[in-house]
């Protein structure tokens, strides 16, 4: 599983969704608008399929 991130656009840096996917079925959800309470700068981020990308988590399993 990958872990979901965006990237906070206050702050910088990465930033947990709390989402996790596999890459095949991320890009097959529907993603629409999301909103986060980030935890870098505090603030309610709305956020995209297209603001976000894939941590991976280095292929064990
Ligand atoms: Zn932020």
């Amino acid at each position: 599983m990958s872990r979901i991130m965006i990237d906070c656009p206050e702050a910088g840096g990465p930033v947990y969704t709390h989402l996790n996917f596999e890459a095949f079925d991320w890009e097959a959800i529907p993603v629409g608008e999301r909103e986060i309470e980030c935890p870098r700068c505090g603030r309610m981020h709305v956020w995209r399929r297209a603001d976000a990308w894939l941590d991976e988590d280095g292929g064990r399993g």
